[in-house]
């Protein structure tokens, strides 16, 4: 049986400020049957481990370097996010696919930092909506699942994030069943890859434009584990909806 996540990516947003919202949570939550995972900008993660104190929320980063430290300016490892208290960390987000050109190698050698320093990866896979209109996405998203997966994946050492760049801050959101597509061949392909049961425990989240409104109707598709969510995890009144739709 699959535990259900929900994961907040806040991207390059939030200040010391922002941390209001953890303690918002924690009382929203104080014993989830569901994982909480919220991953700030780098520069919070210390702070944010002491606002969640000893509630059942965990945090991650939202990226990591290949290398465990050296001359790499601007730049975090996973044993640093690790050593900041995080458990977890995305990598290869659309955005950083985009705005730092990251290619499915370079992700699938983030993946192996991760582990290394004993994060689980949420690796984010996902069409534009050049490459859906094309009707290519079932190609694209074989093809990045098995570019940025490394071998020796787990079920507790992985977890996907079914991202379509084209649903991420749009407020548009694919159709159930195009979801459950995507989602059923994910498992299909992890199966074959890893052997059905690694590919059953690994957790499938769907991000790009998950609200309140519609969460409930997304977590009601075949293998659809939980949710990575971009906007609406930056405010509690906003998070804990969605989180609350799980259950
Ligand atoms: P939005 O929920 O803002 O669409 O962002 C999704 C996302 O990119 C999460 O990683």
């Amino acid at each position: 049986m699959r535990r259900k996540l929900v994961a907040g990516n806040w991207k390059m947003n939030g200040t010391s400020a922002a941390l209001d919202q953890v303690e918002k949570l924690k009382s929203d939550h104080t014993n989830p049957s569901i994982d909480i995972v919220l991953c700030p900008p780098a520069t919070l993660l210390h702070k944010m481990m002491h606002s969640i104190g000893n509630a059942p929320i965990f945090a991650g980063g939202q990226d990591c370097h290949a290398d465990v430290s050296g001359a790499h300016t601007g730049d975090v490892s996973a044993e640093m996010l690790a050593d900041c208290g995080a458990s977890y960390v995305i990598v290869g987000h659309s955005e950083r696919r985009t705005d730092h050109r990251e290619t499915n190698d370079q992700v699938r050698i983030k993946t192996k930092a991760a582990w290394r320093a004993n994060l689980k990866a949420i690796v984010c896979i996902g069409e534009t909506l050049e490459q859906r209109e094309a009707a290519n996405t079932l190609d694209i998203i074989v093809g990045q699942l098995a570019g940025s997966i490394p071998d020796n994946a787990t079920g507790e050492n992985l977890v996907v994030a079914y991202e379509p760049v084209w649903a991420i801050g749009t407020g548009k959101v694919p159709g159930l069943d195009d979801i459950g597509e995507v989602h059923d061949l994910i498992r299909t392909r992890l199966e074959r890859r890893f052997g059905s049961g690694v590919g059953r425990s690994v957790r499938l989240l769907y991000g790009g434009s998950v609200k309140a409104s519609n969460a409930g109707d997304i977590f009601d598709v075949s293998n659809v584990d939980g949710a990575l969510v971009g906007g609406a995890s930056l405010k509690a009144d906003d998070f804990s909806p969605i989180i609350n739709a799980l259950q």
